[in-house]
């Protein structure tokens, strides 16, 4: 397997290998509860980008945007946040640079529930203004990994939550040295179902922690990590069958 994260190639390695899609990971840098790291969001983004990557040809991986819009995470120490306007500029930024080399098929594996908006809106509005950029989002890991796994696979809040059962087996999975299980506390809020509160994150709970990261297993992320690559690649592979085309071949 050749090297294709775009941070650790030469020059010369870049002209030589021949990449014609990217995938940018999104992260954040928040507290993520006493028990996982500031880096949580980025990192499962991160490697999720690397190992899809590895499995398809001529993907380079991005660096990893290591901030994202935390505003509503601040009241836990430390969240080192960009506004969404600001994320916005960045993403359209990125994109004008993949579009300026060429470089014309994108996916952004985000990492984070705060830079959902921000992914959409430059997206859409960029993809406006230059079609000939494809750009296809993996806006939340975590719920498609819950949809994606047998009923019951999880013990609270079906394995949502920020810190929750779901992140932190994922975490058990990709960084096992990074977790610290006797510090995993949180807590199940009220939410009402079918329309969303805007919660400040100090307001549904006290521990910095949604759900419950003491019934995460890595058996649990390990499951939620195949279940994201084998979707990943598979997408990646049926998209280049067809150039990346949506339209069904007889409508031409
Ligand atoms: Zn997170």
């Amino acid at each position: 397997m050749h090297e294709n994260r775009l941070a650790y190639l030469s020059g010369y390695s870049f002209k030589t290998l021949r990449f014609d899609k990217a995938v940018l990971p999104v992260g954040s840098t928040e507290y993520h509860g006493d028990h996982l790291p500031y880096g949580t969001d980025a990192l499962v983004a991160e490697k999720l980008a690397e190992e899809a990557a590895g499995r398809v040809e001529g993907v380079l991986v991005l660096p990893t945007l290591p901030f994202g819009m935390s505003l509503h995470y601040a009241s836990f120490p430390i969240s080192l946040t960009l506004t969404t306007g600001t994320l916005i500029s960045v993403l359209k930024e990125i994109f004008s640079s993949l579009l300026r080399h060429g470089i014309l098929k994108l996916l952004v594996i985000n990492g984070h529930d705060g830079n959902i908006a921000a992914i959409e809106a430059a997206s859409r509005e960029f993809r406006v203004e230059h079609p000939e950029l494809k750009i296809a989002v993996l806006e939340a890991w975590w719920e498609t990994a819950a949809r994606s796994l047998p009923e019951g696979t999880f013990e609270a809040m079906g394995g949502l939550g920020h810190g929750g059962e779901g992140e932190t087996s994922m975490m058990l999975a990709l960084a096992p040295e990074l977790v610290d299980m006797s510090r995993a506390r949180g807590m199940e809020p009220r939410l009402p179902e079918g329309v969303q509160v805007k919660w400040l994150f100090h307001e549904i709970t006290p521990y910095g922690v949604t759900g419950d990261p003491g019934k995460a297993t890595r058996e649990k992320g390990v499951m939620m990590r195949d279940a994201l690559l084998d979707l990943l690649v598979s997408f990646l592979k049926r998209m280049d069958e067809d150039d990346w085309s949506l339209r069904r071949a007889s409508e031409g």
